[in-house]
C-alpha cells in the first residue's frame, strides 16, 4: 500500500509500505480522509515520545470497514463507512472501566501507538475493537466532513464541562481551528457573545470573517481585559477558553472571568515552563471553576458526528484545502504556517 511514512523529524516519506494484515480479533478500514493536527506538525518538527520511527502518524480519520476479523463482535458491516476513536485505554484500570479511555494511564492512541491515517490501510486495534472505539458516520456526513469528528470531539469533551448556556458571554483565547470550533460550538450552545483574541490578528481577522457575530480582538493594540469589561457591561467572561499554548492567557482568564465563572484550559503549555501564578482567593470569592480538557471519548465522537450531521458546525467553513497524500509534507508546513484552517489530506 501507499503510505506516509515518519522517519524522524522533518522526515516524512510516501513510498509503498508492507499492508497491514487483519488479525481474527481486529477490523481493517481503506483510509479516505486524514485531517492533520496541530499535534501532527509538533511531531514532524519534534518527535513525540509515543511515535517510534518509522511510524504512520494521523488520528483525524474516515474511512471504510473492508475487513472485520471473524472473531469480532460488532454491529459493522462491510463498506460502511466509520471514524476510528484516537484514545485507546488498557481496558482494566479504574478510568477505563468508567469509560474514560483518555485518561488511562497506559492509553495507547491511533496516529501515536498504534499506526494512524496517513496510509491507505488502518488496524483498528484489539483493545480498540473491544471498546468499540469507532463511530458510524451519519447517512450525510461524508468522510471528508467527518475528518472533522476527532478534533471536534475534544472541543465538545471541553465544552461539556462548561455548560454554556443562554447569554454566557464567552472569551477564547487562540484562532486557530480549534479556537473557531469553541466559537462556533459555544454559539450553537446559545451563548450571547463569543469574543476572540489573538496577537496575530491578521489571521484571526481573516478566517473570523467566515464565522458570523465573533468579537475580535487585538491583545498588541487593545487593552483586551479592558475591553472584555465594556462588551459584557462590566460582568465578566462566564466562560474562558484557553486555546492555545501561552500562558499570558492563562493568566488574564482569572482578570476577565466573571463570578460563577467557568474556566477551560484547553491548550496545554510547553512541558517544561507550565507553572503560573494564580489568586486563588479569586477562585474562592468569586466560586470560579477551572476545568482541563484533553483528547476525548466514543460519546464524545457521537456527539461531534450529529452536531455535524445536523449542520448546526458546518465543516466546509474549516477546510481550507484538501490535497493529496504525496504533498502532506508541504501540508505539514502550511498548517504550521498558521495560513490556513485545517488541510485534509486525501488518501
Ligand atoms: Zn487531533
Ligand atoms: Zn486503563
Amino acid at each position: 500500500m501507499k503510505a506516509a511514512v515518519f522517519n524522524g523529524p522533518e522526515k516524512i516519506e510516501v513510498k509503498e509500505w508492507k499492508t497491514p494484515v487483519c488479525s481474527d480479533e481486529e477490523i481493517m478500514i481503506k483510509v479516505e480522509y486524514c485531517a492533520i493536527c496541530g499535534t501532527d506538525v509538533r511531531t514532524f518538527f519534534h518527535g513525540h515520545k509515543k511515535v517510534i520511527p518509522p511510524a504512520i502518524i494521523g488520528h483525524e480519520i474516515t474511512g471504510e470497514v473492508v475487513e472485520i476479523g471473524r472473531n469480532v463482535e460488532t454491529e459493522l458491516k462491510i463498506g460502511q463507512k466509520i471514524t476510528p476513536v484516537t484514545s485507546i485505554g488498557c481496558g482494566k484500570c479504574n478510568l477505563c472501566r468508567k469509560g474514560f479511555y483518555n485518561l488511562c494511564p497506559d492509553t495507547k492512541a491511533l496516529g501515536y501507538f498504534y499506526p494512524g491515517g496517513f496510509a491507505e490501510y488502518m488496524i483498528i486495534p484489539e483493545p480498540a475493537v473491544k471498546q468499540k472505539a469507532y463511530v458510524l458516520l451519519p447517512e450525510n456526513v461524508s468522510t471528508l466532513d467527518g475528518s472533522l469528528i476527532e478534533p471536534l470531539s475534544c472541543v465538545i469533551n471541553a465544552q461539556n464541562y462548561l455548560k454554556i448556556q443562554n447569554h454566557d458571554n464567552v472569551v477564547i483565547y487562540g484562532g486557530g481551528p480549534i479556537g473557531f470550533m469553541h466559537a462556533v460550538l459555544a454559539g450553537a450552545s446559545g451563548a450571547g457573545s463569543v469574543i476572540m483574541i489573538d496577537p496575530a490578528f491578521d489571521r484571526l481577522k481573516r478566517f473570523g470573517s467566515l464565522f458570523d457575530g465573533l468579537i475580535l480582538l487585538n491583545p498588541n493594540s487593545e487593552n483586551t481585559v479592558e475591553r472584555v469589561k465594556e462588551l459584557t457591561d462590566n460582568s465578566g467572561a462566564d466562560v474562558v477558553i484557553t486555546a492555545c499554548p501561552a500562558k499570558q492567557a492563562q493568566l488574564e482568564a482569572f482578570s476577565i472571568v466573571a463570578p460563577r465563572g467557568r474556566i477551560s484550559f484547553f491548550g496545554g503549555l510547553p512541558k517544561d515552563d507550565s507553572v503560573i501564578p494564580v489568586d486563588t482567593n479569586i477562585i474562592h470569592y468569586y466560586e470560579i471553576s477551572v476545568f482541563g480538557a484533553f483528547a476525548s471519548n466514543r460519546i464524545d465522537y457521537q456527539q461531534a458526528a450529529d452536531l455535524i450531521s445536523s449542520r448546526k458546525i458546518d465543516p466546509s467553513k474549516f477546510i481550507t484545502q484538501v490535497i493529496p497524500l504525496e504533498n502532506i509534507g508541504e501540508g505539514i508546513r502550511l498548517v504550521r504556517s498558521g495560513s490556513v484552517l485545517k488541510i485534509v489530506v486525501k488518501i
